[in-house]
């Protein structure tokens, strides 16, 4: 039995990650429009019908752009805690609730929300266990929660955020109040600190690590992947990330 995870968008032009499981699977977050992820499941292959749900860490535009339309048209559960189905007005959309480190069973898989530190009502993590395959989801964290640190070293395949370096971020365009909250706890993940979190939680368990919501402005695939390898020691080519615009990767277990 297989699972299956699949990076169909990350970055802030929007997220959206569909773990798959006998059949069954489910999305978590849905940031880019309809049609994109529509097309982009066309090209990974999967199909709708397999979707059972909505999970969604929190109500940033770039994780939200398209989840009532999804849930609508596809007819799925919203699955969130109250603050982030609330802020982010899904109405009378179905929803199923979460709670923090409150595990929720779903098409056979174990789902859990881990607290992260991000600015955001009631931000989160997923940890997705289907059988002993144990997947990770984190991103938009300007500090790495111990929920966090625990579900790293757990994990079979952690999709981690690396969103920006430093360098680029302080010589780059974006205003100064906008950097020092990127920069901020309640920011993102730099690729110094990625790598940093990587590296202490490496164990003897094979684990697949994919850089994760790489900022467009403030970072390049290959910076990103040349710190984490330095700081981690995990080489450069066990080190995945999308690439360009409609990139896509199956990560298979
Ligand atoms: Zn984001
Ligand atoms: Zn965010």
């Amino acid at each position: 039995m297989s699972v299956e995870v699949h990076v169909l968008a990350s970055g802030s032009d929007g997220n959206c990650t569909v773990v798959r499981y006998e059949g069954n699977a489910l999305m978590i977050d849905s940031g880019l429009s309809f049609r994109a992820t529509k097309s982009l499941m066309a090209v990974n292959g999967i199909d709708e019908r397999e979707l059972k749900g909505i999970l969604v860490t929190h109500e940033h535009i770039d994780h939200i752009r398209s989840v009532q339309v999804v849930s609508k048209k596809l007819n799925l559960p919203i699955i969130c805690n109250q603050n982030t189905f609330d802020a982010s007005h899904f109405g009378d959309n179905p929803h199923v609730r979460i709670s923090m480190m409150n595990p929720l069973g779903i098409i056979g898989v174990k789902v859990t929300a881990l607290p992260t530190s991000h600015d955001a009502v009631e931000p989160c993590a997923y940890f997705v266990e289907a059988e002993n395959k144990k997947v990770l989801v984190a991103t938009d964290m300007g500090r790495v929660t111990c929920q966090i640190e625990r579900a790293l070293l757990d994990a079979d395949v952690a999709l981690v955020e690396s969103n920006y370096d430093r360098d680029m971020l302080e010589t780059g365009p974006y205003p100064y109040l906008l950097k020092r909250r990127i920069d901020s706890d309640k920011g993102h993940l730099c690729n110094i600190t990625s790598g940093e979190i990587i590296k202490k939680t490496i164990t003897d368990r094979r684990r697949k690590i994919f850089l994760a919501h790489l900022s467009k402005k403030n970072n390049t695939p290959d910076i990103a992947r040349e710190t984490v390898s330095n700081i981690s020691g995990i080489r450069r080519m066990d080190l995945d990330c999308l690439e360009f615009k409609g990139d896509t990767r199956i990560i298979k277990m």
